[in-house]
């Protein structure tokens, strides 16, 4: 793993059921090294239109290999535009 520091109030991507990355922000860490998140959907990205808007999910592991459930360092997936 990288190394990466995390903190409350930092943006992070929440790997959805779909495997898309979803914008979060880490709202509290806990002793097993996972995090609670605030997370925002978008339309395209969750079944119904009920779905749409915040969540809120717990425990939430760190994995790199981008696993739905799971959350990452947004600068894995950032790309550069010219
Ligand atoms: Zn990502």
């Amino acid at each position: 793993m990288n190394h990466f520091f995390v903190t409350v109030g930092l943006i992070v991507h929440y790997v959805a059921y779909n495997g898309t990355c979803l914008a979060a922000i880490i709202i509290g860490i806990n002793e097993d090294g996972s995090v609670d998140l605030a997370l925002f959907t978008s339309m395209k990205n969750v079944n119904g239109d009920k779905n749409f808007g915040m969540q809120f999910h717990q425990n939430i592991a760190y994995d790199e290999e981008k696993k739905p459930g799971t959350f990452h360092n947004i600068n894995i997936c950032a790309e550069s535009w010219e």
